[in-house]
């Protein structure tokens, strides 16, 4: 026999900072995904596609499921915002992929939490350990296990400790008590809405992926539109501006887990730094964190974008230099010809904003 506290005890204990148990059954917002994908929001990411009406019902993948321990880690660390820093020459990283991958670190917790529970709970219990890339709605459980409420942002948001939060879950065949639903605290706000800059959020709780940032530089596998790339600004992974603007994160929990700090080379960089990173130092630099998502390749296309955003005459420079000869040799990756394309639009951007 194990109980609901004695398995959020044993969460605390491996490191998570919320735990809380969600229900199963037709909780009615896991009907919205499928209406999202049909809208054509998830662009193309087929894999959302694919697996819409599985990721509806979490017995799709445990049949035997009962509950779903929900989890959540806070990853925020002592750096300024991204809207804070604003300077077009350094190289903008969504926060959460600062330090190791989160894939690995918290899978391994929420592993050893399954495992655990299968120990006390005898040879019936079944269980599986999703972090992110399962078939399952995560905010829709956290939110329903109490963690807190999904903002108009889509992230999940925690009053106390705002919403820089990894996210994991042991879906189980206990048939466990679970926690209030977390209830919606944004109210009038609309701050997020707002301040995304390309219009991402087109209605509260709603979010275009084909339009933000994040999709565009870590999901789109080919070209960026030439009419998005304007849109990219500094960003070369991911964004953080709809969840920096909250007033929920004003304050928010701070970690001291070192897996979250940042890896010297992602810490603040300037766009000339990275872009002038031959691509061995950056197959080092993106092994085991979530950088690897996007690869060298990738990393050097939306670096190409952001260089020929900056307007900096040392962008200019730097994608010259590294266009020829033995340059080219340690960087090979700019030879790709998707690579090399976002290279050519951003020296002929630079050329047209120093002519002005
Ligand atoms: S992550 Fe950035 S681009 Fe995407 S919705 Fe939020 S503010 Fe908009
Ligand atoms: S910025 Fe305002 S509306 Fe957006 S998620 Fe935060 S509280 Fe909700």
């Amino acid at each position: 026999m194990i109980t609901a506290p004695e398995i959020k005890a044993q969460a605390l204990a491996l490191g998570f900072d919320l735990c809380g148990i969600a229900p199963v059954g037709s909780l009615p917002e896991l009907g919205f995904l499928r209406e999202w994908v049909d809208h054509g929001y998830a662009g193309e990411m087929s894999y959302m596609t694919r697996s819409a009406d599985r990721r509806a019902d979490v017995r799709a993948v445990l049949p035997s499921a009962r509950s779903v321990v929900m989890l959540a880690t806070v990853y925020h660390v002592d750096r300024p915002y991204s809207i804070e820093r604003g300077k077009p020459t350094e190289a903008s990283i969504a926060r959460y992929a600062w330090g190791d991958d989160y894939h690995q670190v918290i899978g391994a917790r929420t592993d050893a939490l399954c495992r655990w529970m299968a120990e006390r709970a005898g040879a019936a219990f079944q269980g599986k350990a999703y972090v992110d890339t399962g078939p399952v709605q995560e905010r829709v459980y956290a939110q329903h296990a109490g963690l807190g409420w999904i903002g108009k942002n889509t992230c999940l948001i925690n009053a106390e400790q705002g919403s820089w939060l990894f996210l994991s879950e042991v879906i189980c065949s206990l048939d466990l008590p679970p926690d209030e639903v977390a209830l919606d605290q944004c109210g009038n706000c609309t701050l997020c809405i707002e301040a995304c800059p390309t219009e991402a959020l087109p209605r509260p709780w709603v979010l275009d992926a084909t339009k933000c940032l994040s999709y565009l530089t870590i999901e789109l596998k080919n070209g960026v539109p030439e009419s998005q790339r304007d849109d990219l600004t500094n960003h070369v992974f991911g964004c953080d501006i709809c969840q920096d603007v909250c007033p929920w994160n004003s304050a928010p929990a701070k970690s001291d887990d070192g897996a979250w700090a940042p890896r010297a080379i992602f810490d603040r960089p300037s766009l000339t730094d990275l872009w002038t990173r031959s691509d061995a130092e950056l197959r080092v630099a993106i092994k085991g964190s979530a950088l690897k998502r996007a690869g060298v390749k990738r990393l050097r296309r939306n670096l190409a974008v952001a260089l020929g955003n900056s307007g900096d005459v040392k962008a200019r420079d730097a994608l010259d230099q590294t266009m020829s000869g033995a340059e080219t040799d340690k960087r090979s990756s700019v030879r790709d010809p998707v690579v090399a394309e976002h290279v050519d639009w951003a020296q002929r951007k630079l050329a047209l904003t120093s002519q002005g």
